[in-house]
């Protein structure tokens, strides 16, 4: 069973066609790895499923809701879709406590208690016990992004999008929040990663798929195709990734 279906989805910024009748379907438990050159569409493509962006054409249906449904049906996706991005976003006047609590209490209307209960139990999960009362601030950027993935999973969503988690890191940072993903990952979640972390995808990833113009054009297993690229811009664009 799908939890993510793009039909024919099509996205414009003016007269750019950034998306072009894409069609994807993404399984429960999938482990997508998402590559492809700078504006390829990757970011929009992530954006859509969160509805963060609407589409001009074809349909998005996210765990059986259609991004087209309305504005109560976009907020139960975003539920549904947790996102965490490059720059990690985190609210910096907020501890890291308080910022895993405000997404369970402004989205799910958890009582404050409760949800600093969870995101206490949320930031030892991402190995940062210890850091609850600090400001993002006084944190390292892989400290910083942990939380902002403990945030995410705080509204307890059923996918996790990442959107070049580690490309603001240093590379000594990367693997802290690797290890995060992947704990994530073993644990069941379904995730749809854009990343030029390759060693990730061998590992980690279920799926590999390569975007070029707003186009899928490479899907496969990751290992067959990073060891044997037989399209000629997918090995290109590997050579350049390291
Ligand atoms: P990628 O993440 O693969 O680098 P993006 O999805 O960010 O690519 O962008 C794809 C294309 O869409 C790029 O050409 C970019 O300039 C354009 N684009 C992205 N967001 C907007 C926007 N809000 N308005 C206009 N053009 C945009
Ligand atoms: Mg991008």
């Amino acid at each position: 069973m799908s939890i993510v279906e793009f039909r024919s989805v099509t996205k414009r910024f003016g007269a750019t066609t950034i998306l072009d009748e894409v069609d994807l379907s993404i399984g429960k438990g999938e482990k997508v790895v998402l590559i492809g050159p700078s504006g390829s569409g990757k970011s929009t493509l992530l954006r859509c499923i969160n509805a963060l962006e609407e589409i001009d054409g074809g349909d998005l249906v996210v765990d059986g809701h259609s991004v087209k449904g309305g504005s109560k049906t976009v907020r139960l996706i975003r539920q549904e879709a947790g996102m965490v991005f490059q720059q990690f976003n985190l609210f910096p006047q907020m501890t890291a406590l308080q910022n895993v609590a405000f997404g369970a209490r402004r989205v799910r209307g958890t009582p404050r208690r409760q949800a600093e209960e969870e995101a206490r139990e949320l930031l030892a999960k991402v190995g940062l016990a210890e850091r609850s009362g600090h400001y993002p601030g006084e944190l390292s950027g892989g400290q910083q992004q942990r939380v902002a993935i403990a945030r995410a999973l705080a509204v307890r969503p059923k996918l996790m999008l990442f959107d070049e988690p580690t490309s603001a890191l240093d590379p000594e940072l990367r693997h802290e929040v690797l290890r995060v993903m992947q704990a994530l990952a073993d644990d069941g979640m379904t995730m749809v990663v854009v990343t030029h972390e390759m060693a990730f995808a061998r590992k980690v990833g279920t799926r590999l798929i390569f975007m070029e113009g707003g186009k899928i054009t490479v899907d496969g297993p990751p290992v067959a195709l990073l060891d044997a690229p037989e399209n000629p811009r997918l090995r290109e664009f590997l050579q350049h990734v390291h």
